[in-house]
């Protein structure tokens, strides 16, 4: 049952819990996916957008969303927790910083975000919502020594592969992010990066199984349904 899981913390697969902190997710980090949102500029920043800790959904769950305000897009990206406060921390160093690797949906009402991006709005409504940010299990850093890097990043809706890339071709890299964060915001343990997704984002539905992976090293299943009219 979805009320019996833990939507305050994230759970390592050492059983090791930290409470969810701020969510720092990072747009169009995959050209090709920038380019299928109508964006062909190299980006030269990170562009960077927040959720708040209670749109945390844990594996497991089913998500209630909104399905009559638009389309709802799935956006799967490999998440990184911070395991230790980091300010003004250089790329070279960043790794440190890392408590460990998930994977996550970036749950998107995208007819929202079109609004907002033509009328110079935030996005908060669009990407901050209560459940739009599920994460898998964590997989704690010091279990990937030697195999941290690249990984595959697969989302399935109903067993159909609909995304698929790597994090090898990702523009901002994580140390490039865990500084560039680290040195406007401050970053603190169990804060963690969305770090942006690849191309063949679509919509969901209600029903739909979602199924997230990265590599072979975390593993993310959640159910839709919607609100109640
Ligand atoms: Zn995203």
């Amino acid at each position: 049952m979805a009320e019996t899981l833990d939507k305050r913390n994230f759970i390592f697969a050492d059983s090791t819990v930290t409470p969810v902190g701020t969510m720092y997710c990072i747009g169009k980090n995959y050209a090709l996916h920038a380019a299928e949102m109508g964006d062909d500029k190299p980006r030269a920043e990170p562009l960077v957008f927040l959720k708040p800790p209670a749109a945390y959904l844990p594996h497991g769950s089913v998500l209630t969303l909104p399905f009559d305000q638009g389309d709802v897009h799935h956006e799967v990206e490999m998440v990184v927790v911070i395991g230790r406060d980091a300010e003004n921390v250089s790329a070279e160093s960043a790794a440190r910083f890392i408590a460990g690797y998930a994977v996550g949906i970036d749950i998107t009402l995208r007819d929202v975000q079109r609004e907002a991006k033509n009328n110079g709005w935030p996005w908060a409504r669009a990407k901050a919502f209560a459940g739009s940010a599920p994460i898998s299990q964590i997989v704690p850093a010091y279990a990937l020594d030697g195999g941290r890097g690249d990984f595959d990043l697969e989302l399935f809706v109903n067993g159909y592969l609909r995304q698929s890339g790597n994090t090898r071709d990702m523009t901002h890299s994580v140390n490039e992010l865990i500084a560039w964060l680290s040195g406007i915001f401050t970053l603190r343990r169990g804060d963690c990066i969305f770090t942006g997704t690849p191309h063949g984002v679509g919509s969901i539905s209600p029903g739909d199984k979602l199924e997230a992976r990265l590599g072979s090293v975390a593993h993310l299943a959640i159910e839709v349904e919607a609100t109640a009219p």
